[in-house]
């Protein structure tokens, strides 16, 4: 598809129709048969298993496998840095830099199952950490490198770690505060990025350990059942969740990064999120690698431009971001993107929060590319629900669910869950147990696990419904659907409405609670610039809003802010919206991204 002016864009609204050829080179085929021919074992035969038959270890099927092949010195990894500098890592490279990892954690006396804290920016030794530990038997768990000491606190108290990966700069801002309770903590590795003497508790020298290692390591042998990741959630609805995955969870990395994010041997792909969130390690980390792509670590915080400039210079084919990231880049304006030429993207994906048409369409008109949305969730471990690279894209829509995935819509009822079979009407959305990447607990709260489970379905807590063609729209977080009138409303398609107003940057819309109606819609508004945010405008929005949804959907009020609460993940904090509204506790602000 070709840029076009918004009025061509506009006429493939309802639909974005995939060509023959798009379907034949997409990984995934047409999608019924794809569907059908689908199981888990045949997908775990994609991979090798480790060597003499010693289970299934994620860091092998990421680097290992391809360094003794022929994809050896093919770029496995290529990190630029903040000011611009590049460090390339083939496969074999990073074979033997995270094998160096895994013998100085060895040599420290990592246990199996010992979970090791990293908290780092996008660094390399982010990345060689990751797989090292990986291999070791240990458990990865990344921490945001923006977290305070409170939220890492929490975090590694909850985890238990024994170790942390961390550099000295960040130690001494985010640790030493909080280093007398942190009683599990042995050995601190730490990377110099700075000067002056190691002076810390159980600390040694990443880069020295790692020069003194052996670029040999043979990884024990690994139950894919062992943990193997340690996550937490967002933090979105509540306090965040530890989510723990196993070595199995691979088998889904892998596939699903070919499925749904269409990999191809020869892609250059770019997941912009943050290791320190579940897609930056599952589609930052693993997935690329172990289909042996090039996969581009961007140490950067967001700019448009220094993104436009990434996707163009890097020749980056496959980009997977996330809606504010895009919603950003929009209110930068289409043009600016236009002065980029990127003649080697071909396939835009976007996880996170619900994607906006709008911003779907945004794609066509910016890069003369759709932004394909996928759903999924931290314990989830893989994508579930895409729009496929060979599938119609419907915007607005999640897609339709991964070959091997069966979605429900359910409703609760007493003795536990009842699949609604009628297309169109909106339930919890729910998953049937038993993916590889499921999650195998939330850490230490054992009855929150137990209660996500009912009927054989594991249940998101998102609300959806699904069309006659099998494709899902997301309605909202149950927390965060709003009752009025008797009418259920999801703010996703309020905030979607708001955001075809030509001066609208974000929405975000919560329940406000209501004597007559229960609760009534409340939006809050970020505007683009050039725009002012006076009485005329917020009339002319709601006029606007009550034209496209109804009297009954659209929002009562309107209020405008500078921007939304976000998480640090990228997602608008409705729950913080309503609690400043209604003057009530904020409840744990951990994961809120500072203005
Ligand atoms: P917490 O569970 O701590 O409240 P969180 O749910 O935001 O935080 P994540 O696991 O990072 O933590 O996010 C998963 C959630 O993000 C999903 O349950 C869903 O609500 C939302 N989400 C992810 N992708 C999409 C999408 N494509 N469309 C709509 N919502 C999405
Ligand atoms: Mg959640």
């Amino acid at each position: 598809m070709k840029r076009s002016s918004s009025g061509g864009v506009r006429e493939h609204w309802e639909e974005l129709v995939k060509t023959a050829a798009q379907v034949e080179a997409s990984t995934l085929g047409a999608y019924e048969p794809a569907r059908a021919g689908f199981t888990w074992e045949a997908a775990r035969g994609e991979l090798d298993g480790l060597p003499g038959g010693h289970g299934l270890n994620i860091a092998h099927e990421a680097v290992d496998r391809h360094a003794a092949g022929p994809r050896r010195e093919h770029l496995a990894l290529r990190w630029i840095g903040r000011h611009g500098d590049v460090r390339d890592f083939t496969y074999q490279a990073l074979a033997e830099w995270s094998n160096r990892c895994a013998g100085a954690l060895t040599v420290l006396g990592l246990r199996k199952g010992d979970v090791v804290a990293v908290l780092a920016g996008r660094i390399p030794e982010l990345y060689i950490a990751a797989l090292g530990i990986l291999k070791a038997g240990g458990v990865f768990c990344p921490m945001f490198s923006a977290f305070g000491p409170e939220p890492v606190q929490a975090r590694m108290r909850i985890a238990r770690a024994r170790v942390l990966v961390t550099t000295t700069s960040l130690y001494h801002r985010k640790v030493e505060p909080i280093r007398s309770d942190l009683p599990d903590l042995e050995h601190v590795l730490l990377v110099r990025d700075g000067d002056g003497p190691i002076d810390v508790p159980g600390a040694h020298d990443f880069g020295e350990r790692l020069a003194a290692a052996d670029t040999r390591f043979v990884i024990p042998p690994t139950d894919p059942e062992d943990p193997a990741l340690l996550h937490f959630t967002s933090g979105t609805t509540g306090r965040p969740k530890g989510a723990l995955h196993v070595h199995e969870a691979v088998v889904a990395h892998h596939v699903t990064g070919r499925l749904a994010l269409d990999l191809h041997p020869d892609d250059v792909f770019w997941c912009t999120a943050d290791p320190g969130w579940v897609t930056g390690t599952s589609y930052g980390i693993i997935a690329p690698l172990t289909n042996g792509v090039t996969s581009i670590v961007d140490e950067g915080d967001f700019d448009a431009e220094r993104w436009y400039g990434i996707l163009r210079d890097q020749r980056v084919t496959v980009w997977y971001t996330a809606p504010t990231a895009v919603r950003m880049m929009m209110k930068m304006g289409t043009a600016l993107a236009q002065q980029y030429a990127l003649p080697h993207l071909r396939f835009l994906a976007s996880v996170g929060e619900p994607l906006n048409p709008e911003a779907v369409m945004w794609g066509v008109e910016a890069f003369g590319l759709p932004f394909h949305d996928n759903w999924w969730q931290t314990e989830t471990g893989g994508i579930m629900i895409a729009n496929f690279a060979s599938m119609p894209i419907r915007p607005g829509s999640m897609g339709r669910p991964l070959p091997g995935i069966d979605v429900g819509i359910v409703r609760r009822t007493a003795s536990g869950v009842e699949e609604i079979d009628d297309p169109d009407v909106e339930g919890e959305l729910a998953l049937r147990q038993g993916w590889p990447s499921m999650f195998r607990g939330y850490l230490h709260d054992e009855a929150r696990y137990r209660a996500c489970f009912a009927g054989g379905w594991y249940l998101t807590g998102d609300l959806a419904r699904r069309d006659r063609d099998g494709y899902c729209w997301f309605v909202g977080r149950a927390d965060d659907v709003i009752k009025s009138s008797g009418h259920l409303i999801g703010p996703f398609e309020v905030e979607s409405a708001l955001m075809e107003h030509p001066a609208v940057a974000e929405a975000g819309v919560i329940g406000k609670p209501d004597p007559v109606a229960l609760e009534v819609v409340k939006a809050f508004v970020a505007l683009k610039s050039g725009y002012a945010a006076d009485e005329a405008l917020r009339r002319s929005l709601l006029a606007f809003a009550r034209q496209r949804l109804g009297a009954a959907v659209a929002p009562k009020e309107i209020d405008f802010l500078p921007t939304l609460p976000k998480t640090r993940s990228g997602k608008i904090m409705r729950r913080l919206l309503k609690a400043r509204e209604l003057g009530l506790p904020e409840g744990d602000l951990s994961t809120l991204e500072p203005l």
